[in-house]
């Protein structure tokens, strides 16, 4: 399943300037932070001494709890970087190929509250070398902090910033280079959707998962399903009806509350029939995956407006949620089965991914 594929997670490094945004983008994100906490938090460099350092804030080990058993990590594997000057990727003493070499995206955060002609040359700089030594990383920009701007200026920003990048690369021969723009805030749910499209763009198997949900939707009479990175709330597949904020914001809030919940009454139940003798080696991945299929977490809430809630834990890292009317829910036993089959169908598409 996906735990032996854990080096192969979708890898992202963010960078940009200092005070951008990028340790409260991570602390909001992964860590469940408040943003108006993000207000008190050290900025990256501050841990940096070496202008070129990578600074992995996050362990991914975590232990998270939910529902019973212990969420690991998150899907994807996740780095924070301070723009460190000049990157020059032909210095020997720095292992390049250590960071971008398996890295999918490279996300750079600009500060759209601030003066940002500098930041945006730095920015031209790293894409003119990332495209020179790894071409495959895709590049998104996060016009970051837009909460305070208004909707008309916004999007003047996003252009501006679109355009004099358009402009720098093809002075630099390199037109065709592919960048993508986000507007992001992490005062809404801006930040959590570019996320989401950042890592879609990076999951091989994106068009069959899509497929899998619409089929299950369409099975079960769900309107909207989400395929979450319970860690960070992040969906890596939806099916493919729009996505309207308001279900978006209602699974994911859903997703805090069996958190919450299971943070406080959780518990790590030993997978049933381990036993722990000091001898007997540690069970392999597969064996305690296996045994981990039979515990799966599922709750269901009904909300006041004739709408039900379907959460289903899926493996270590993914959550299914699904917003159905309450009809739909009343044939239960149909929807768990074909839950069960879409899960049982999802293990096979990313073990034949590998
Ligand atoms: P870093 O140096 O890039 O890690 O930047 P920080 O994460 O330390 O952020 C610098 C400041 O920007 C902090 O005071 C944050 O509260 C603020 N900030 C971060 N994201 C946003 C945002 O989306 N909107 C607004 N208004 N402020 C933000």
């Amino acid at each position: 399943g996906l735990g032996q594929a854990s080096n192969r997670r979708p890898r992202l490094l963010l960078m940009g300037q200092r005070r951008s945004g990028k340790s409260s983008i991570s602390s909001v994100v992964f860590h469940k932070m408040p943003p108006t906490e993000t207000l008190f938090l050290e900025s990256t460099t501050r841990i940096q001494k070496d202008p070129i350092q990578l600074v992995p804030i996050f362990v991914l080990e975590r232990g998270f709890i939910a529902n019973i058993w212990l969420l690991h990590s998150s899907f994807m594997d996740f780095q924070v970087w301070d723009f460190p000057g000049q990157l020059n990727f032909l210095d020997p003493t720095f292992d390049f190929d250590h960071i971008f070499g398996e890295l999918g995206a490279l996300i750079w955060v600009i500060d759209a509250q601030d003066e940002y002609l500098e930041p945006l040359s730095n920015l031209h700089t790293t894409i003119i070398a990332i495209q020179r030594f790894y071409p495959a990383i895709n590049i998104e920009v996060f016009v970051h902090k837009v909460d305070g701007l208004s909707d008309e200026y916004k999007l003047d920003t996003q252009r501006d910033i679109m355009q004099r990048t358009q402009d720098e690369l093809s002075d630099n021969g390199l037109d065709n280079v592919q960048v993508s723009y986000h507007l992001t805030s992490i005062y809404d749910h801006s930040i959590f959707e570019a996320f989401s499209k950042v890592i879609q763009k990076l999951i091989p198997q994106l068009g069959t998962l899509e497929n899998l949900l619409n089929v299950l939707c369409s099975n079960s009479g769900i309107e909207k399903a989400f395929l979450f990175d319970v860690l960070s709330k992040i969906y890596i597949a939806t099916d493919s009806s729009p996505v309207d904020m308001q279900s978006y914001e209602i699974c994911s809030d859903y997703i805090d509350v069996i958190v919450d919940v299971s943070e406080i009454y959780g518990y790590d139940r030993k997978p049933q029939g381990q036993v722990s003798s000091p001898t007997s080696e540690a069970p392999s991945e597969t064996q305690q995956e296996e045994e981990e299929a039979t515990l799966e977490a599922s709750s269901i809430i009904r909300l006041q407006n004739g709408m039900v809630l379907y959460l289903r834990e899926i493996n270590k890292y993914l959550a299914l949620i699904c917003l159905m009317r309450k009809d739909s829910i009343e044939r239960q036993g149909l929807v768990d089965f074909n839950v069960q089959v879409f899960q049982n169908a999802l293990q096979r598409v990313f073990e034949v991914g590998r």
